[in-house]
């Protein structure tokens, strides 16, 4: 078994409002005199989002996302991902407080300053929940398009998937028109009729999540030949209670079905999970050998939005390891 730390890895669905430090969040909200509640026990989609909501609103300062960004580096770095691509809900932190621009422009520097410390490359996807105004999302192409040459590489849909995409299918067209790759969250609590909006008038080249595509067989054979990678997230869909365990998560029936299965850390905050820690679990619960551990990593680095010779380089590095 060879380490899973030194393995060059591509983390392409989490959420820095997801990823902040425990100890963190705690001393932000202090410095804001916010009270959190001593515990928030999270069990399913509700209570989670119930947690995010309290997380995110304890940001309130630059240097609040400043620092949130810089850790991320650290802790991501830790966990051996060479590449992440991070989601950050930058138009409704701008809304809330009142500059659209800051949070944004806090969270690059940061993470500007975190992958000069740490050696990682990030790149930002800027989400939507869908429970939110159209007017917002096309506030976060704005944000998006200002902001391609810093780093801002896609703009997707996220938020309960109850909400359908429908309201923001132009939103979307004009991404795709203006150069931004679109990612969406779909398939994840809700059914094949999620993914099938995602990928056709949704203008997704990717889904988060995704795995409820296997209740569709003429789906699933779409979106194979398609070649629409899938954000999985093992921990994650086990701790909200879309899996009921790991070793009955549907990863391995995603693979067999031929599918481009990228796995990632959604909420590491939450899972208490990082994306060594996740490949390292999928290995235990399925008996993986280190070549189809590497599979999966060069999935993630194909299914990036990296730049080509930066993906040359990662998969090199995963073939060093292979053969190490
Ligand atoms: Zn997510």
């Amino acid at each position: 078994m060879r380490d899973l730390v030194s393995l060059p890895k591509a983390n392409l669905h989490v959420h820095l409002e997801d990823a902040i430090r425990p100890e963190t969040l705690a001393e932000i909200a202090a410095s804001h005199g916010v009270r959190l509640p001593a515990s928030m026990p999270i069990t399913d989609s509700a209570s989670f989002f119930a947690a995010h909501d309290i997380a995110r609103n304890c940001l309130q300062t630059f240097a609040d996302f400043y620092r949130i960004a810089v850790e991320y580096c650290a802790d991501e770095a830790a966990q051996g991902t060479s590449y992440a691509e991070v989601s950050f809900t930058a138009a409704g932190h701008g809304e809330r407080l009142g500059d659209m621009e800051m949070p944004l422009r806090a969270v690059l520097e940061g993470l500007g300053q975190g992958q000069a410390d740490h050696g990682l490359q990030t790149r930002l996807l800027l989400d939507h929940s869908r429970r939110r105004p159209v007017e917002r999302a096309w506030a976060t192409l704005r944000l998006a398009e200002s902001h391609a040459d810093k780093g801002v590489v896609a703009l997707g849909l996220s938020g309960p998937e109850a909400h359908p995409g429908d309201p923001f299918v132009a939103v979307f067209r004009a991404a795709r028109a203006a150069g931004l790759h679109v990612v969406h969250h779909a398939g994840e609590a809700a059914g094949p009729a999620s993914i099938r909006q995602a990928i056709t008038t949704g203008s997704a080249e990717r889904l988060g999540h995704g795995i409820r595509v296997l209740d569709d067989d003429e789906l699933t054979a779409q979106v194979r030949t398609l070649g629409i990678p899938l954000e999985v997230c093992p921990n994650s869909n086990v701790l909200l209670d879309l899996a009921p365990s790991l070793a009955e998560h549907p990863l391995p029936r995603l693979l067999d079905a031929g599918l481009a299965v990228t796995v990632n850390t959604d909420i590491p905050a939450m899972t208490g999970v990082g994306l060594a820690e996740e490949y390292r679990l999928l290995q235990e619960a399925f008996g993986y050998s280190d070549s189809v551990i590497a599979g999966l990593a060069r999935a993630g680095v194909r299914a990036s939005f990296a730049p080509a010779d930066l993906q040359a380089q990662l998969l090199a590095g995963i073939d060093d390891w292979e053969r190490a």
